[in-house]
């Protein structure tokens, strides 16, 4: 088809609001995947994605659709990840569009994640059609939310699509309104190459295959490009469109969207936002907009046992195939043996990353508590980053700490307004803004140490907001603070994975709750075991565990002590993860205890 008739678009949608369900319903009734392929939620194609509900990894599709005009037309969707911790990668597939397709839930309204994609979208030009969807809910107040959408992201809404994608309403004026109102791409076929990478994952057998947008230009089967950021070149392999199944093609054009192998070896050398161009006819600029995603969270994965080192090794050496922004490095402390400080764009990437190494490497860890990474000034004048709170340099050679500042945007239903300044208070929150939108809704806005949000923050607003308010949050730079390094001591030794920093005026509290906490999770043993916070060598706060008592244990076992024992160890074994620190075996939930203060 020609360049006028092609659209690229995406659909950008808090969660849970129903992007899937629409992008199935848009494959559907264009007939790109038959019903009988149909599998629910195709583009969520990720066991972990599909269990946890949201969208990890984005990827594309190309529809043809006949217009009502008569006129063939091609319909690329490029879906986007639906977390925060992605959202380089959101801005990136939205780069790759005209239009995008703005999906809100017409019984719950605009969330955080709503406008936090609705301004990426703005920023990159793109037409935005809004969705109103689950009209066929009782709870549905499509007008509401309208006027919604109207006041906080200044939207017109009077034609606004009403759809329910699940029972397919308002499916063919959505495919129409993509027709008429997504500009088509620019006409640059003359141009040299350059093209958008905007995802890529690792295939064994062909290496690497990334997903693109022709920007301007062609590219041919057999080409040898560049890429412009990572400098590397290759011969193209494979050509295809994702129709959503790879189907190979000779050349795509500017306004196409495709992939290719070349036989890459990993992801990061072909990173998301990096210009594709001809090695032989090379581009005079790359796409604007190139960064290179950095983690903000760090923590150290040490496996349970020692032996299995060389397998954690290999499993995040594959993972990292496939994932550019994992970052790892070998560590070793004192207490936990060898291990890896790994770096993550977030919390969920974290986790996503953790359950991965357990599932399918089938990997025994224990996680340390994540932290973020503080910039230290020294006084010879050098500056240090730091990862691992552990390798503060001492208070005698700095001169200050600075830490990651991030602004938190809240969206909540009126009554919640007071838990939720409570909560940013107490994490050393700056208040910034508060707006009433309609309803009783109201947004809230806060200045908020990073470290302070990587805890339990997400999990406390939930609660305090018994689910209903959202959360959006993006750095915005570094700020010095009076901290300190809170150490713990179990058993008189320093564990260097529980140490971790904290404001001053915080370091008794934190200190005191911590060991309490740690009294609680650590299980007891046949002798005493001292527990401290301190810092430096002034000790903040001390606990202690008593030691197990020999006729309480027949007590409560009675019966044939030996047998049963050997049961509950054998129980024990395989629901907690033990990690011997000197002769005290700690679970591993206590590496996490200070995310489980109150
Ligand atoms: P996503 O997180 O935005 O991709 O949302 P999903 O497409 O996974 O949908 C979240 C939930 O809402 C699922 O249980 C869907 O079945 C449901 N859902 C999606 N669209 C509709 C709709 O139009 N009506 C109703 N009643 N439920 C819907
Ligand atoms: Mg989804």
């Amino acid at each position: 088809v020609p360049v006028s008739n092609i659209r690229n678009f995406s659909i950008i949608a808090h969660i849970d609001h129903g992007k899937s369900t629409l992008a199935d319903r848009l494959l559907q009734t264009t007939g790109t995947v038959s019903n009988r392929e149909m599998k629910e939620q195709f583009l969520d194609n990720m066991e972990l994605e599909r269990e946890r509900g949201i969208t990890i990894k984005l990827q594309a599709a190309r529809m043809n659709y006949r217009g009502e005009d008569g006129q063939d037309y091609v319909l690329n969707l490029i879906d986007t990840p639906g977390h925060v911790d992605f959202s380089y990668e959101v801005s990136r597939s939205l780069a790759a569009c005209e239009g995008a397709l703005l999906v809100v839930d017409a019984s719950q309204g605009v969330e955080a994640q709503t406008l936090a994609n609705v301004y990426l979208a703005l920023e990159h030009n793109l037409e935005i059609i809004p969705v109103l969807n689950k009209i066929d809910l009782p709870g549905a107040e499509p007008d509401r939310v309208k006027g919604e959408i109207e006041e906080i992201i200044g939207l017109d809404c009077s034609s606004a699509i009403l759809a329910s994608a699940k029972e397919g309403i308002g499916i063919s004026e959505i495919l129409e309104s993509i027709v008429h109102l997504v500009p088509p791409p620019r006409d640059t076929v003359q141009e040299p190459l350059r093209a958008l990478i905007f995802d890529s994952y690792y295939d064994s057998y062909r290496g690497v295959i990334v997903y693109f947008r022709v920007m301007d230009g062609t590219l041919k089967k057999g080409d040898r490009i560049r890429l412009m950021a990572s400098r590397k070149e290759y011969q193209i392999d494979e050509l295809g469109v994702l129709s959503p199944n790879q189907i190979q093609v000779d050349e795509l054009h500017a306004g196409e969207v495709g992939y290719l192998s070349a036989a890459i070896k990993a992801v990061a050398d072909a990173r998301v936002g990096d210009t594709i161009t001809l090695a032989t006819a090379p581009a005079k600029e790359p796409l604007p907009g190139y960064t290179e995603a950095k983690p903000m969270v760090f923590c150290g994965l040490f496996p349970t046992d020692a032996d299995e080192f060389e397998d954690l090794r290999e499993a995040l050496e594959k993972l990292r195939l496939n994932d550019a922004a994992l970052q790892y490095e070998p560590e070793t402390s004192s207490a936990m043996g060898f291990g890896f400080r790994c770096g993550f764009l977030g919390l969920l990437h974290m986790e996503i990353v953790q359950e991965r190494l357990e599932r399918e490497y089938d990997l025994d860890l224990i996680t340390t508590a994540p932290s973020v990474i503080y910039k230290v000034r020294l006084l010879d004048g050098s500056e240090v980053y730091i990862d691992n709170p552990s390798h503060l340099p001492d208070p005698q050679k700095r001169e200050a700490i600075e830490e990651p500042y991030v602004q938190v945007d809240m969206i909540t239903p009126e009554e919640f307004v007071g838990p939720l300044m409570e909560l940013s208070q107490s994490r050393r929150g700056v208040f910034k803004d508060m707006k009433y939108l309609t309803q009783g809704r109201t947004t809230l806005t806060y200045e908020l140490p990073l470290a302070e949000v990587v805890t339990d923050f997400f999990d406390q607003m939930k609660s305090r907001s018994r689910g209903y308010a959202s959360m959006e949050y993006h750095l915005i730079g570094y700020r010095e603070n009076p901290l300190v390094k809170l150490d713990i001591l179990i058993n008189g030794d320093p564990v260097d994975p529980l140490a971790t920093i904290v404001h001053r005026d915080k370091a008794y509290y934190v200190g005191k709750a911590l060991v309490e906490k740690l009294k609680e999770l650590i299980p007891r043993h046949q002798f005493k075991i001292p527990l401290q916070a301190a810092i430096g060598s002034r000790v903040v706060a001390s606990e202690h565990i008593p030691a197990l008592r020999k006729d309480v244990l027949a007590k409560c076992y009675g019966g044939d002590i030996s047998r049963k024992k050997k049961l509950l160890q054998k129980q024990a074994k395989g629901k907690k993860r033990l990690k011997a620190i000197g002769t005290v075996d700690v679970p591993q939930e206590a590496f996490m205890a200070v995310l489980k203060l109150q």
